[in-house]
């Protein structure tokens, strides 16, 4: 066995072909089964060796404790031992390769940890008088003034708490603007087909009824379809760029053209800002309003290791109604701009997205990253994305159908489909044998407008051996699908876990545990 020019082993098919008996504790090589905590202890035992304690219960009254708590007695090894085990069967982005679409950026740098963890930032309250964080005001200011130069809009608001919160947030700057001109007799929303699931959601949720605009076969919107929907009752259209099928919607300045002919408004969903910044500018393409995911575009931590931020830049048109409060420099001195002191220029603001004024560690993070790449750098990290996505769909067209593979290349994420595997195999499939090549799977069946949608983003950080390795694995397992191998219908096999009920474990998730111990006595 040779190392590649990649860097990595590829084994033979015959490496895995001995019979070898399941191992009698169940554990697999170093990865171990572990139980639920209630399982592995129990509530007679303890792992501590604590007096009787007598102070708390004169203060309790009433609510004082009159059974055992009942919770399972472990030693501190034990007990470290279970949530370590546990921590090991989570699959995340230092462990390796995370090829899910639709996620953007996984990466984040630990600088930008360090930096939101200085106590200027990290010990702040937001009522705390405003000449106490003048740094911490500084960095939301700065933060802001990038987000604004890098879209080419007139201003931002910085409260919203994530992309769907700023896509609310877009919308209903959009409704009192339409209000404040008398026309809020609008009532609908365009969505094209490739837009993503939040947006369409966000307009009912605001109180408008939303229209499907449908895709071309090309996989972009349908410029023809939505024009000719253009009309009064319209209040505006909301469109993903770089969108759900991870291309460009090149018509978007014909677009806003039309919809501001029309007298309705253009809502960008930025989500995948990454694939484009530092290459277009939305303001440039007549957009009104555009959330930026921070923890999509600008390296802050993404989902469990969230929370999110969604800020959102508005155009010209669309400034006076934007959210408070904001930060504004006032001769060297950083000012919050609230009701109080917004002033006649503000006074249309529809209101606020939140209590306070958005997340101030992901503001610290994202500001960090941007520094550290600059313009030029940032720049790179989207031309990297987007040669990396590329990559692997030209590696892999010739083994997987990829649907817009003929229209030219992708941005941030290449989309494949389901078609030309054998009968009875599906995007499932090849997600399960993923997981036993040692990748977690990519997005499945979405977008939707392809059939068993397979949507792979790498992102800028891959190396190419990375990818190389991936590229090696994912064909393997397409080939297995193609040839109709029974064994992967049976994938993962390596997994402490093989096929589990999904709709069942989302639909009707058990998440208390019960004492088995007196179901048992009872049914005896
Ligand atoms: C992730 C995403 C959203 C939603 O962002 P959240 O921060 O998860 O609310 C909206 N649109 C697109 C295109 C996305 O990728």
């Amino acid at each position: 066995m040779s190392i590649n020019q990649s860097g990595w082993r590829p084994t033979s098919p015959e490496a895995n072909t001995v019979n070898v008996p399941a191992s009698v504790t169940g554990n697999k090589a170093l990865m171990l089964e572990e139980a639920l905590i209630f399982e592995i202890g129990d509530a007679k035992t303890t792992g501590v060796d604590f007096g009787e304690g007598d102070v708390a219960h004169d203060m309790l009254g009433d609510l004082t404790r009159t059974a055992p708590i009942g919770l399972p007695g472990l030693s501190e090894p034990e007990t470290v031992r279970h949530y370590t085990r546990l921590s090991r069967q989570n699959y995340g982005i230092d462990l390796g390769f995370f090829p899910l679409g639709s996620c953007t950026m996984k990466h984040n740098p630990r600088l930008n940890e360090k930096m939101a963890r200085l106590p200027g930032f990290s010990d702040v309250h937001p009522l705390q008088p405003v000449d106490t964080v003048q740094g911490a005001l500084e960095v939301i200011h700065q933060l802001a003034h990038w987000l604004v130069t890098l879209t080419g809009m007139t201003s931002v608001a910085m409260s919203p708490k994530a992309g769907a919160h700023g896509e609310l947030c877009g919308i209903l700057a959009i409704r009192a603007a339409l209000e404040a001109k008398g026309e809020g007799a609008r009532k609908i929303i365009l969505v094209p087909e490739s837009a993503h699931g939040t947006n369409p959601a966000t307009a009912a949720f605001a109180g408008y009824s939303v229209e499907d605009i449908p895709a071309t076969a090309e996989g972009r919107v349908d410029t023809a379809a939505l024009k000719a929907r253009l009309g009064p009752d319209v209040a505006g259209v909301m469109i993903t760029n770089p969108n759900t099928c991870g291309l460009f919607e090149r018509d978007m300045r014909e677009i806003s053209d039309a919809v501001h002919a029309a007298g309705g408004y253009v809502y960008c969903d930025g989500a995948n800002f990454n694939a484009i910044v530092g290459r277009v500018r939305p303001g440039d393409l007549g957009i009104d309003a555009m959330h930026i995911n921070l923890h999509k575009t600008f390296s802050t931590p993404h989902g469990g290791g969230g929370p999110g931020s969604g800020p959102v830049v508005f155009s010209e048109a669309l400034t006076p109604y934007a959210p408070l409060p904001f930060v504004e420099n006032q001769d060297g001195q950083f000012v919050l701009v609230e009701e109080e002191t917004a002033g006649e220029h503000h006074a249309g603001s529809f209101g606020r997205m939140v209590a306070f004024h958005g997340q101030m560690g992901m503001f610290t993070r994202a500001l960090t990253y941007i520094l550290s790449h600059g313009a030029d750098g940032l720049r790179q990290v989207s031309e990297d994305a987007v040669l990396n996505a590329n990559y692997i769909l030209r590696s892999l067209d010739d083994t997987l159908d990829a649907p817009f593979g003929p229209s030219g290349p992708c941005m941030h994420e290449a989309l494949f489909s389901d078609s030309g595997l054998a009968a009875g195999f599906s995007t499932i499939d090849i997600a399960k044998g993923l997981i036993d090549e040692g990748f977690h799977p990519m997005t499945m069946y979405f977008p939707l407008v392809v059939h068993g949608a397979m949507l792979v983003e790498p992102t800028e950080t891959e190396s190419k051996a990375a990818l190389d390795q991936f590229i090696a694995a994912l064909r393997s397992v397409a080939e297995r699908a193609k040839a109709g191998d029974p064994s992967l219908k049976t994938a993962p096999h390596f997994a402490p876990r093989a096929r589990l009920d999904e709709t069942l474990a989302a639909r009707k998730p058990v998440l208390v545990w019960k004492d088995p111990a007196p179901l048992a006595q009872a049914a005896e």
